[in-house]
């Protein structure tokens, strides 16, 4: 299995659709959620709120995309939200140099290295235009946010190139008006947007992404409350560097100075038991890959990236973050109102925590950790998803074996009578055997027969997906069987 190959059951089965597809030259890096996607996405969203956002008690908020340029002065994105470009001078052709420099000595090349490095990486490697070996311009340095004008005047604004900057903004107002207490949760689900060069990894970098956020903020003199002591005896997978991941306990990892207090174990250990109990990955998957000095931003105290291994290898999910307290500090600056708030009789500006998570890629690692391919009996391939129910984005299907005798007309009143209350699909187009192996494609967990015992007997058939073995079930009773199987 590899990434193509989840790609095409995805496409096939209206989980992901490339974005205007009907038109020649559409530019790449935009995806569409079919309906399958859509139903998969909501359910996803769900589980993080629910194991994150209500178990921790946090405040989830829904800002604005478009922001004025203040906001990004404050955040620094107008100055450092940039990628480094080389052209060529002969063809124009546009290149990432720490791409070009990474194929050709075939290993990862930091994306922040000062311009004149890469200059001379270039130079030393003899390494010029990949289409007309012309000679390429100098390092420039390209802003990756969308810029847009409000209003007939045009003022400068930006779609937001991450979520939490809304978070940011919103926040002496947040804390003010829902009478807040240290430590806090902040979270928001939503688009950001980057205008990322020559995206090619398909639906690994877009330039419309889904993120899930969250913002914790916390007085860092107060990180030993008693509601962290739950993760201390958890296993974290952390790896320092490119390694394989080593499990450690969260207070081995405090003792040991891989993590800096409580609070952050707490946080680490909440994401990622998100991604091994409700998501089902197991944990010799993740790792929590501690982020080198050059890798972290430099306000960062510490950072771990949660990744995953695939079929592309370690993947980022989720880029966990101690930001100190950076952000508020210069939103506070550059907005002129006053951030510190009053926690246990003092004044103080919190710091902030950030578990930052990509919806699409954690999606994208679902489906293939879900993919399944197996000779079946008569020499051919069956490719199914082995969705679990709670994220599977249709729980059954509804067939009548024939579409004669009455069968149909029966299988229809069923699924009527139930698909109000349940995530049901009806087919009865091809033969039994071919709307299994639909189903199974696209993930659906059960399918439910309506034959001849249905008729006479009042029974259907309920096949499972996975093993494809098969219970009769009373029709009545059928609602009954959905609900208890829903988990
Ligand atoms: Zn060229």
């Amino acid at each position: 299995m590899n990434y193509e190959d989840v790609m095409n059951v995805a496409q096939r089965r209206g989980y992901l659709i490339k974005s205007a597809e009907a038109y020649p030259n559409t530019p790449a890096g935009f995806w569409d959620y079919g309906p399958l996607g859509v139903a998969l996405k909501n359910r996803y969203v769900e589980l993080w709120r629910r194991n994150l956002v209500k178990r921790d008690e946090m405040v989830e908020i829904d800002a604005a995309q478009i922001m004025p340029r203040a906001v990004f002065v404050a955040s620094g994105h107008l100055s450092n939200f940039t990628d480094p470009i080389v052209v060529c001078g002969n063809c124009r052709s546009l290149y990432r140099p720490d791409k070009l420099i990474e194929e050709r000595l075939g290993h990862p090349t930091p994306e922040n290295l000062p311009d004149e490095k890469y200059d001379e990486l270039l130079k030393e490697n003899g390494i010029r235009c990949a289409k007309c070996k012309a000679e390429l311009t100098g390092t420039k340095r390209f802003n990756m946010m969308f810029k847009l004008g409000i209003g007939p005047q045009g003022d400068e604004a930006y779609l937001r190139p991450e979520t939490c900057q809304g978070i940011f903004a919103d926040f002496p107002y947040l804390f003010k008006t829902q009478r807040l207490k240290l430590p806090k949760g902040f979270a928001q689900f939503g688009k950001s947007f980057r205008n990322e060069i020559a995206p090619r990894q398909g639906v690994l970098r877009v330039r419309e992404i889904y993120q899930a956020e969250i913002e914790v903020c916390f007085d860092p003199e107060n990180v030993s409350l008693p509601k962290f002591d739950v993760a201390s005896g958890f296993e974290l997978s952390i790896s320092k560097g490119d390694v394989e991941p080593v499990p450690t306990k969260v207070s081995d990892a405090i003792a040991a100075g891989a993590i800096p207090n409580k609070l952050i174990g707490y946080y680490l250990y909440l994401i990622q038991s998100f991604y091994e109990d409700a998501v089902g990955l197991s944990k010799s998957d993740i790792r929590l890959r501690t982020l080198t000095d050059v890798e972290k931003a430099f306000y960062s105290k510490v950072a771990f990236d949660l990744e995953v291994r695939t079929s592309v290898g370690w993947l980022e999910l989720v880029a966990c973050n101690y930001r100190s307290d950076y952000d508020l500090k210069r939103h506070s600056e550059v907005s002129g109102t006053d951030y510190m708030v009053e926690d246990n009789g003092k004044k103080i500006l919190p710091h902030i925590f950030e578990l930052s998570m990509g919806v699409d890629r954690s999606l994208y690692v679902i489906l293939e950790k879900a993919y399944r391919s197996e000779k079946d009996s008569k020499g051919g391939e069956r490719v199914y998803l082995s969705l679990r129910p709670n994220v599977a984005p249709i729980q059954a299907g509804i067939f009548p074996l024939v579409s004669k005798d009455g069968l149909d007309a029966e299988a229809e009143r069923l699924y009527n009578s139930l698909r109000m209350d349940y995530d049901l699909f009806y087919d009865e187009s091809g033969s039994i055997g071919r709307r299994y192996a639909r189903a199974d494609e696209a993930g659906i967990p059960f399918c439910v027969t309506v034959d001849h015992d249905t008729m006479t007997k009042g029974e259907v058939t309920v096949r499972q997906r996975d093993d494809r073995s098969q219970e009769k079930v009373s029709k009545d009773k059928l609602g009954e069987w959905l609900k208890a199987h829903r988990l």
